[in-house]
C-alpha cells in the first residue's frame, strides 16, 4: 500500500507541490510550524532516516533543499530536520525532510 507521501506524489490526494525532480517531491506542510514549512519527500518509499540504504546517494534530499530555500528566499538561513521513529516524532513513516524558515529557530528543539 501506497504512503500518504506516495499519494501525494502521484496527485492521489491533494498537496501544494512547490518542487519535483527526478528523485525528490517538495510540499507545503498542511499543519506548518514556520512562515515557511515544506516536506521533501524522495520518491522511493524509504520508512526513515534509520532504513537508509548504507551506499546509497543521499545528496539529493540536500540538494533539493537548497534549491528550495534560495526559491522561498531564505537568505538568512532556515532549518532542516529528519525525524526517526517515535521518540524522534515521525508520524509519517516515507523518509522526508523538514524545511522550516522565515522565523529564527529556537534551540534545544521541543
Ligand atoms: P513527521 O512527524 O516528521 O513524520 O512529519 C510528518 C509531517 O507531515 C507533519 O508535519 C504533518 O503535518 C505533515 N502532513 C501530514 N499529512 C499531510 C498532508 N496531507 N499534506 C501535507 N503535509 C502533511
Amino acid at each position: 500500500m501506497s504512503t500518504l507521501f506516495t499519494k501525494i506524489i502521484n496527485r492521489e490526494i491533494p498537496g501544494d507541490i512547490v518542487y519535483e525532480d527526478e528523485h525528490v517531491v517538495a510540499f507545503r506542510d498542511i499543519a506548518p510550524v514556520a512562515p515557511v514549512h515544506i516536506i521533501l519527500v524522495t520518491r522511493t518509499e524509504i520508512e526513515g532516516p534509520a532504513s537508509v540504504p548504507e551506499h546509497g546517494d543521499h545528496t539529493h534530499l540536500l540538494n533539493a533543499a537548497k534549491i528550495i530555500a534560495e526559491q522561498q528566499g531564505l537568505v538568512n538561513g532556515y532549518r532542516l530536520v529528519l525525524n526517526q521513529g517515535e521518540d524522534g516524532g515521525q508520524t509519517v513513516s516515507h523518509l522526508h525532510v523538514h524545511l522550516l524558515g522565515g522565523r529564527p529557530m529556537g534551540w534545544p528543539p521541543g
